[in-house]
């Protein structure tokens, strides 16, 4: 792994306009002529490469971008989609069908756990949900019905961190698919490349980097991506989550920053997070030597990329988290915003935005507490600057005591 870089990856493409441009042209079609029937048939069958279909099938722009991004995460191959529930939902739905089981983390984003708790069951499709730190308690939750282990690198919001090269091992040893959301961390980890056999993005957030679009990517094999597209039994085919050419296009562009913009969004969080625990603020960040899985982390982590830009402090009610919050955006540091990896810092409560499909009782077991803010911490030049601003909203508010300036 310490010799793949996966920026470097990126760096590598080289695509032309159709006009000699240094962007590649956009395929603004939905469908495809042939000069020949026989052509058109060929191309049904999945016999004729290079050959366009149809757009929700594939479409130039969005191979180009299937092709960045298999690239960046060291797959054979990808398959953009429109969201990243659209990416997800498709793929656990081509892995499992009735009767088949998946274990999966306990503290994943809500609409992940939504799908896999109320909406997948009615396709027989029943989840375990686990403690994916506890390598012990994952492998015994899987049974002879399990086909998918489904994780998030760092997980939404608690920042729990899956020892990825740990559960590849036990899901090759029982012949189930490790499945790992790696939206938090782009760059900074690479999943397939400790083992993962599917990885997933929701584009919408550090990919894209502009909160302008939602957007998402399924990385794997060939055989699996052929199997998502294939017309006749393919989720993705089938079920349509097709992202727009123009929006591929959109995406693309912004995917050339991304190192960039991880390096500034880790270094910002990193500094916020040192400062924060020094204020005595409970203060989660995996950067941190007090974050229970930080050397998992640091083990599994490309360096220069960083420990990434999601952060959570506890201010210790909601009331409180509420006000900080509201202060925050009055001063202009950043928005109470769901959603993460904009250039802004963006902040919300966990417990009633992005996790409030978790029940209350689930939420309190998983430590996901009341007082929680979630902070995607944006590209701020002078990061000093913003952390004396936001210590001064914390001191106005008690949360901070005068005296500890
Ligand atoms: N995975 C993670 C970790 C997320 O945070 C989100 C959205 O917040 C998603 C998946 C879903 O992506 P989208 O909103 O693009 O459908």
């Amino acid at each position: 792994m310490n010799n793949f870089n996966p920026a470097d990856k990126i760096q590598d493409l080289q695509y032309f306009g159709e006009f000699g441009g240094v962007n590649p042209s956009i395929s603004d079609s939905s469908t495809y002529t042939f000069l020949s029937a026989k052509t058109m048939f060929d191309t049904f069958e999945g016999n004729a490469e290079g050959c366009y279909l149809y757009s929700r099938h594939s479409s130039p722009s969005n191979l180009y971008l299937d092709k960045a991004l298999a690239a960046m995460e060291g797959t054979e191959t990808a398959n953009v989609s429109a969201s990243g529930m659209g990416a997800i939902t498709p793929t656990i739905l081509q892995l499992c069908g009735q009767g088949d089981h998946v274990v999966s983390s306990r503290t994943i984003y809500g609409g992940t756990y939504a799908f896999l708790k109320n909406f997948a069951p009615r396709f027989g499709v029943a989840t375990t949900f686990v403690d994916i730190t506890k390598l012990d308690i994952v492998e015994a939750a899987i049974t002879p019905n399990t086909k998918v282990l489904y994780c998030e690198t760092v997980s939404n919001p608690l920042l729990e961190v899956a020892d990825i090269a740990s559960l590849a091992k036990i899901a090759k040893k029982h012949n189930i698919k490790l499945v790992v959301d790696n939206t938090f961390s782009p760059l900074s980890v690479s999943p397939a490349k400790l083992g993962a056999d599917i990885v997933i993005h929701s584009l919408t957030k550090y990919i894209n980097g502009s909160s302008d679009t939602v957007g998402g990517v399924t990385c794997a094999s060939q055989e699996f991506i052929n199997d998502l597209k294939n017309v006749n039994s393919g989720a993705s085919m089938l079920l349509g989550p097709t992202m727009d050419s123009l929006r591929s296009a959109s995406v693309m562009k912004n995917l050339r920053t991304l190192h960039i913009r991880m390096k500034q969004h880790s270094h910002n969080a990193m500094y916020l997070a040192n400062k924060f625990e020094a204020d005595g603020i409970k203060t989660v960040y995996p950067g941190l030597a007090s974050h229970p899985s930080h050397e998992v982390y640091k083990n599994m982590i490309n360096p220069e990329y960083g420990f990434g830009g999601m952060m959570t402090i506890d201010v210790g009610s909601l009331d409180k988290a509420n006000a900080l919050m509201e202060l925050m955006q009055e001063r202009n540091l950043g928005y109470l915003a769901v959603s993460l990896g904009f250039y802004k810092t963006l902040f919300s409560a966990p417990g009633t935005s992005t996790s409030s499909e978790i029940p209350l009782e689930e939420q309190a077991e998983m430590g996901l507490t009341d007082g929680l803010i979630r902070f995607s911490i944006g590209l701020d030049n002078d990061i000093e600057r913003t952390y004396q601003s936001m210590n001064a909203c914390m001191k106005e508010l008690g949360i901070l005591q005068l005296e500890n300036a």
